[in-house]
């Protein structure tokens, strides 16, 4: 199934946000928040304040929850949230964006709209059964969140960071045996 550039968007961001607590945590303070904002083209209401960066990090477990659960719990999960927010999707077409879903107005605040589009997102992989897409990071040291939208289905690990680690454990591991 192919996923929309809204949830595939979404699902990146959410996933980028929950493996900013992977030790060393990377989002402590509000510049780290502007990256990831900016990064993931976010737009509508920023505070900038400690409340904001506060609620964000406090968000990062509960999204890894729904990000990590098997497809019934999620499922779960998703109708609490949306209906916890009372979302209403609808179509919006804003700044270079073409006709894409929000459920909650840009004027809430961010915590709110991140959890919201990643619940939406994750609507569309319960529905679409494509939960495998979302795993646990191969490095047996990480347990960030790998979020794989190849067409092969070939990625395993968080970051470059964590294949590049297990790059050169196999190759060393490789030279033990045969030297
Ligand atoms: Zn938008
Ligand atoms: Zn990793």
């Amino acid at each position: 199934m192919l996923l929309a550039h809204d949830t595939e968007a979404s699902l990146q961001a959410a996933v980028d946000l929950v493996n900013s607590a992977v030790e060393p945590d990377t989002l402590t303070g509000p510049a780290e928040v502007d990256e990831w904002y900016s990064k993931h083209r976010y737009t509508g209401r920023r505070d900038r304040d400690d409340a904001e960066l506060a609620a964000l990090r406090e968000l990062r477990p509960v999204l890894r929850e729904l990000l990590t659960a098997e497809r019934d719990r999620a499922a779960g999960l998703v109708n609490a949230m949306l209906a916890d927010a009372r979302a209403i999707p609808q179509l919006v077409r804003h700044d270079e964006m073409d006709w894409h879903l929000h459920a909650v107005p840009a004027d809430e605040p961010l915590v709110g709209r991140v959890l919201v589009e990643t619940a939406m997102a994750m609507a569309d992989l319960v529905r679409g059964d494509e939960m495998s897409r979302l795993a646990i990071c191969a490095d047996a040291t990480c347990d960030g969140v790998v979020l794989d939208l190849t067409r092969n289905r070939s990625r395993r690990f968080c970051s470059t960071t964590c294949a590049n680690r297990n790059a050169v454990a196999a190759y060393r591991a490789r030279r033990k045996v045969t030297t």
